[in-house]
């Protein structure tokens, strides 16, 4: 049986053909390559130099710069721990000070949201970087759906982080469950961009 794999995410599918959409990543078929097994091509190519007979993707080109450093020390997976670790601990801050009006735990959930909206262009560059570099900028569903996801947590977090600005003691006012609803958009938001990054770097490496 042929395999070919997605050059897009990695994704590697076992038929005769190549399936008409990756369905890690959404590329179409073109993206994808015939990939001859190393012992298949050992046996084929006796006495050849593999090169000129495998029909192996060409080697990945090497990314340099910025962008090389970002794809090689996988900033991107580290800068989303902030947002994805934090934000839920400052929601449930958020809901503590709501039931139970704990000053400490509501300067707890400030204070985390600043330090990740501090953060956020860091998640957006290295996404956007990764995204461009390492996925070839396709726009398919998975990457949109990961661009408005982390649009939705940049306007939701700063409208928390302003709303906290402007009115100190919102958690104190009758607004404070609407906050927590912001809160909890946030966070949904921040959880189905993690998910969907999981999928791309995980779901390729089974086989
Ligand atoms: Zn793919």
């Amino acid at each position: 049986m042929k395999k070919w794999e997605c050059t897009v995410c990695g994704y590697i599918h076992e038929g005769d053909e190549p399936p008409e959409v990756c369905p890690i990543c959404g590329a179409g078929k073109e993206y994808f390559t015939e990939v001859v097994s190393d012992t298949e091509a050992e046996s084929t190519t006796q006495e050849v130099p593999a090169e000129t007979t495998t029909t192996s993707p060409p080697a990945k080109k090497e990314v340099g710069g910025i962008a090389g450093l970002v794809l090689k020390f996988h900033l991107h997976p580290i800068m989303v721990h902030t947002p994805n670790g934090i934000l839920p601990l400052a929601l449930l801050f958020l809901v503590g000070t709501a039931l139970f009006q704990i000053a400490g735990f509501e300067l707890a959930a400030f204070y985390s949201l600043i330090f990740v909206l501090i953060n956020m262009p860091a998640v957006i560059a290295t996404g956007y970087l990764e995204w461009q570099n390492r996925y070839q900028g396709v726009k398919t569903g998975i990457f949109m759906v990961k661009i408005g996801a982390s649009i939705v947590v940049t306007i939701t977090l700063s409208a928390l982080v302003v709303w906290r600005l402007i009115t100190p003691d919102v958690m104190g006012s009758e607004s404070k469950w609407v906050y927590v609803l912001i809160g909890l958009v946030m966070v949904g938001a921040a959880g189905i961009a993690g998910h969907l990054g999981g999928k791309l770097v995980f779901d390729t490496r089974k086989n």
